[in-house]
């Protein structure tokens, strides 16, 4: 259970941050939370999302890069922590062309296979 700075109430990954939608937890710090995805498109594919709501990387600002950056600091030590020796993939979807479901910025984290490709 962990307090997220302006609470949607209408949010998924708030309620998940908050505790009251269960999730498997990978990570956890006083500014960002880590957690399985539901419907994995990969071996490992873990989100990363901030404990404030931001809507998505649309709303990336300088008042929440240094939020975002400790962001991708913890993306290189989960890819790590989960063995991903090989690489992987970081996605963030934004807006509706960009294919986003859920409106609270998150980074995908995917890898366990190759993921050589298409890109989109
Ligand atoms: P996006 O489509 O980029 O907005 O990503 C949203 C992701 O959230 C999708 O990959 C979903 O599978 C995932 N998701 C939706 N509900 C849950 C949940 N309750 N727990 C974990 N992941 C979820
Ligand atoms: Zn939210």
């Amino acid at each position: 259970m962990s307090d997220v700075l302006n609470y949607h109430d209408d949010c998924l990954f708030c309620k998940i941050i908050k505790g009251d939608i269960p999730s498997a937890k990978v990570y956890e710090d006083e500014r960002c939370y880590a957690f399985r995805d539901i419907n994995p498109q990969a071996p490992t594919h873990v989100l990363v999302v901030p404990k404030t709501h931001i809507g998505s990387c649309a709303e990336i600002t300088g008042d929440n890069a240094a939020l975002v950056a400790h962001i991708f600091t913890v993306v290189a030590r989960i890819a790590q922590q989960e063995g991903l020796t090989g690489g992987y993939r970081v996605v963030s979807n934004v807006g509706p062309d960009g294919g986003q479901t859920v409106p609270h910025l998150h980074f995908h984290i995917l890898g366990g296979r190759s993921l050589s490709g298409q890109m989109g």
